[in-house]
């Protein structure tokens, strides 16, 4: 409770994001920048303003996925960021965005990567957000727990695949988000199978997966299994992810409207 009260008022009195939902991996690449999307398309879908503010900073992935450049953003004449807008009206704010070159790469150090996306969510224009989706920074250390620290999370959803050491990044995550008395609405295993495209039948690439048990052991649920799917990678390449269906979240999104 104590840490609630130390998150960032946005500044611009009009901001308003009634739900916070931050999605966090173990280490960079295993999709938690897609089910980041996914959650947002899928919610957008369903009627609620959504926003995704890309905490991913030396990574940021987002306006990639969805087909937005570099002159998205915008300013108010008070200094606020204007958030740039998908072809399906989701709001996204990213360092991409606001980044020359997006081939730069961001060699901030943590403070500064901190800061970034306490800017992100205090100096920009969320107008009545229900759902606002954060692509957390990738891992457990001093960086992400920081932005854990910054921003009113309603909830965490945890990407994990299944060539990692599952129970220790679940470990770490729950630990953190317990200490900051955030709830876990579940764990999403990503490339979690291939699928044959002739018989149907569910190959486990990286070997039977874990994360069952692992859910038991830290008493959280596994909201979604993701196949592998070239029609994924595909779609985040051209920039047409919001136009992917993904029906493999259909609990994890009953989970986020519940938060
Ligand atoms: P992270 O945010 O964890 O770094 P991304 O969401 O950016 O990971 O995913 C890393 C890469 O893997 C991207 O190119 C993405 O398109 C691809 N990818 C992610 N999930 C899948 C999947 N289930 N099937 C196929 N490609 C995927």
């Amino acid at each position: 409770e104590e840490a609630q009260t130390s998150f960032l008022e946005p500044l611009n009195p009009s901001s308003i994001v009634k739900k916070v939902i931050g999605v966090v991996s173990g280490k960079g690449g295993v999709g938690k920048s897609l089910v980041t999307s996914m959650m947002a398309v899928s919610m957008s879908g369903k009627g609620y303003k959504t926003a995704i503010l890309d905490a991913d900073i030396t990574g940021p992935s987002i306006p990639k996925a969805f087909g937005l450049s570099d002159n998205g953003v915008g300013m108010t004449p008070n200094g606020l960021m204007i958030p740039a807008v998908s072809a399906t009206g989701i709001e996204v704010m990213s360092a991409n965005l606001i980044l020359d070159q997006e081939t730069d790469p961001v060699i901030w150090r943590g403070p500064v990567i901190a800061g970034a996306v306490k800017q992100f969510w205090q100096e920009t224009l969320w107008e009545n957000v229900d759902y606002m989706f954060v692509d957390m920074p990738p891992g457990t250390g001093d960086v992400p727990l920081t932005v854990f620290q910054s921003l009113p999370l309603d909830g965490i959803i945890i990407v994990t695949s299944p060539q990692e050491l599952v129970s220790m990044i679940v470990g770490k995550a729950v630990n953190m988000a317990k200490k900051m008395n955030i709830p876990i609405l579940g764990l999403v295993e990503n490339m979690s199978y291939l699928s044959c495209p002739d018989c149907g039948k569910q190959i486990a690439v990286f070997g039977e997966s874990h994360i069952d048990e692992v859910a038991e052991n830290y008493g959280i649920k596994v909201l979604a299994r993701i196949p592998i799917d070239p029609k994924i990678a595909a779609s985040v390449d051209a920039g047409t992810v919001e136009y992917l269906e993904a029906p493999w979240l259909k609990d994890a999104v009953d989970a986020a409207e519940a938060v």
